[in-house]
């Protein structure tokens, strides 16, 4: 007998649903119970003899997968481990490797969005004359517009006509910049990450005996995190939809329209789909009330009726602290002081979580750390996966993969002496012509006949090829002497390329491997190895969908990063920035902390009814005093942190 996971009432009308509808919506406010609710759901499924590889799970990222997982395997033991989890992207890409020829993707090698904005620029670079590149928009622009397009199901001319202020010759150069794109993944075989939705969903929708089969793999698909679907994402699940759907999502938590998220997903649900109907979920269990009254007071502010009301199942407790400082630098050193006084008295590491805008905006709270030697982990930002001697190996094995992968060979040649741009595009351009038949090691044999490493390189990748944990091992080794001289602090680097090696020690092959973490960098990396470690996490707001701790720092809570500088002046991206600064408040379980510096951050006036203070964030500009303790820090004229130094200031 499977134990069923403790659910209220109304999660478990959800998760035990049995009733005429056929495709269910869990609409409900931040921790709620939501995830909760697709675990009991799945549980429920396997008790009533649902086999559990009838079941797909689809999650936003990778991490989320896991994690769920392993709380099923919590309650279910070992029946939990045939279900099929993971994201949208993971999903698409599992299921293609399997019939690889109806979608046209046999020899693709997934590349990441680095990757695909250089090869973006190498088109750019052919296609835009030297004297207009400047005024040009850029690659990462241009790859923004394709992206877009291709998630929302817009035509790129379409789309650059709708959403965009360009002129008719630029509109036109930027879709034959495209076309050249999409030739040269074409020829080099690759796969961006939107072309693994794209390609998945015209594969279905061109062949319905495809389509039927794949869709009869399953009797269930669960969704959680559903506000963040774009409207592609939707196409597979219409595609899927003769399997029950059971989805789950918060449109106040809506955060990835500049990915194409479109909510209409979540609103439109019970009319889009035939046989659905919509379940609201209303106690929260994650925050005390006074955490959740500032939530709710935020949504209130809005012009759009989100109709959610946090209540509390757990009831009073401490209220969200504001705190204003005189820089970045006074927050920086009060987190961190005030992270190290909770440490001596007990508490956790882990207990503690500072959400920042920006990995950009951390910078300044990592070095106060880092001074004090408070362990921390970083998600969201730079991974291990993205750095440059990473990077570096990685492409020596997609290298060994496919001669056809002109990113990874230009990065691979160019890791050893002697070698740049010019050698290693002539070498390049020969690998790819090459028929599939073809030794490539030959060609860089007549080409450089006195550097037999370079070949020898790739000959033990591919000799290991199915042992991804040994060819990852030995080729770091090797690869060890072209970069030992090249970066500095070598050792700890050999190290992250070891640690690389355990990680690929649970994949059967290496080309499943580098893709798994093509995919998803960000959840493989440290936080994967660290999560065991006690340790502060420093998250971004939009890595933290979904995850709790019992105290959190909000982290420059100032005009310029809530709403961030870049959404001004367009109403629905300073919406959007109200949903992530709830998706910010509401993380927290026990404590809330807001801290916002600034020069010009000086309160206007003190015993008013508003926190109110000059360039105070937008949001807060009317945030009533009763919801929060106020303080001051380090300003001459206010309370505490002042110095008698300041008494100088006036000397003429
Ligand atoms: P988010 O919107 O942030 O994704 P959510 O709606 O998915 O949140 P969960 O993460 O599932 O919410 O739950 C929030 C917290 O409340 C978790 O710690 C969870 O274990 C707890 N919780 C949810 N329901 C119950 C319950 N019935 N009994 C006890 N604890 C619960
Ligand atoms: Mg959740």
């Amino acid at each position: 007998m499977i134990p069923t996971m403790n659910l209220n009432d109304e999660q478990q009308n959800a998760a035990h649903y049995d009733g005429s509808a056929r495709h269910l919506l869990v609409l409900a406010g931040a921790g709620t119970g939501k995830t909760r609710t697709i675990i009991g759901r799945i549980l429920y499924l396997i008790q009533h003899k649902v086999p559990a590889e009838r079941i797909l799970m689809l999650t936003f990222t990778r991490r989320a997968a896991k994690e769920m997982l392993l709380r099923l395997q919590n309650h279910a033991g070992k029946s939990a481990d045939q279900l099929t989890a993971g994201t949208f992207h993971h999903f698409c890409l599992q299921v293609m490797r399997r019939v690889p020829k109806a979608f046209k993707v046999e020899d693709r090698t997934v590349i990441d969005r680095d990757d695909a904005q250089s090869l973006l620029q190498l088109v750019r670079g052919e296609l835009v004359k030297k004297s207009e590149k400047r005024d040009f928009p850029k690659a990462v622009t241009i790859l923004n517009y394709i992206s877009y397009a291709k998630n929302c199901c817009i035509e790129l001319p379409d789309y650059l006509q709708q959403f965009t202020e360009l002129d008719d010759n630029t509109m036109q150069r930027i879709t034959d910049i495209a076309q050249q794109y999409d030739v040269r993944k074409q020829q080099r075989r690759y796969l961006d990450y939107d072309d693994i939705l794209h390609l998945f969903v015209q594969g279905i929708e061109s062949n319905l005996k495809l389509r039927s089969r794949i869709a009869g793999l399953y009797q269930h698909v669960l969704v959680d995190e559903m506000q963040d679907t774009n409207p592609l994402q939707w196409r597979i699940l219409q595609a899927l939809s003769s399997a029950k759907l059971f989805c789950v999502g918060d449109d106040a938590q809506s955060i990835f329209a500049f990915r194409g998220a479109d909510f209409r997903n979540v609103h439109e649900f019970e009319t889009r789909l035939q046989n659905a109907t919509i379940l609201k979920l209303q106690q929260n269990y994650r925050s005390t009330q006074p955490i959740l009254d500032i939530a709710n007071w935020l949504l209130e502010q809005s012009d759009l009726q989100y109709d959610k009301h946090l209540v509390a199942h757990r009831g009073r407790g401490l209220k969200p602290r504001l705190l204003d400082f005189e820089s970045k630098f006074d927050e920086a050193d009060w987190i961190a002081t005030d992270l190290q006084l909770r440490h001596e008295n007990g508490a956790a590491w882990h207990h503690h979580k500072v959400l920042v805008r920006s990995a950009w905006s951390a910078k300044t709270l990592e070095g106060a750390l880092i001074d004090r030697g408070i362990p921390y982990r970083f998600v969201g930002g730079t991974s291990l996966l993205e750095a440059a001697h990473v990077k570096d190996l990685l492409a020596m094995c997609r290298a060994a993969i496919s001669a056809y992968d002109e990113l990874a060979w230009i990065r691979y040649l160019k890791c050893w002496p002697k070698i740049g741009d010019v050698t290693a595009a002539k070498l390049v351009q020969q690998l790819i012509e090459l028929s599939p038949a073809d030794n490539p090691l030959e060609v860089i044999k007549s080409n450089l006949p006195k550097r037999e490493d370079i070949q020898h390189g790739i000959a033990l990748i591919q000799q290991y090829r199915s042992e991804p944990q040994i060819a990852i091992k030995l080729g770091a080794e090797h690869l060890s002497k072209a970069l030992s001289q090249r970066y500095d602090r070598w050792d700890s680097r050999l190290g992250d390329l070891r640690l690389l090696s355990d990680l690929a020690n649970r994949y059967k092959d290496l080309q499943g491997f580098v893709e798994a973490y093509t995919l998803d960098p960000v959840s493989n990396s440290e936080a994967e190895q660290a999560e065991q470690d006690d340790c502060v996490t420093l998250i971004t707001v939009h890595s933290a969908k979904g995850t709790e701790a019992p105290v959190c720092y909000c982290l420059g809570v100032q005009p310029g990063m809530y709403p961030h500088l870049r959404s001004l002046g367009d109403a629905d991206s300073e919406e959007e920035e109200r949903r992530i600064l709830y998706v910010a408040l509401t993380r927290a379980q026990d404590e809330l902390i807001i801290t916002r510096s600034g020069d010009d951050n000086r309160t206007l006036f003190h015993g008013g009814s508003f926190v109110h203070s000059v360039g105070s964030s937008y949001f807060f500009e009317y945030l009533p005093v009763k919801l929060v303790e106020h303080e001051h820090f380090g300003f001459h004229s206010g309370h505490g942190g002042g110095s008698v130094l300041d008494e100088l200031l006036d000397f003429e």
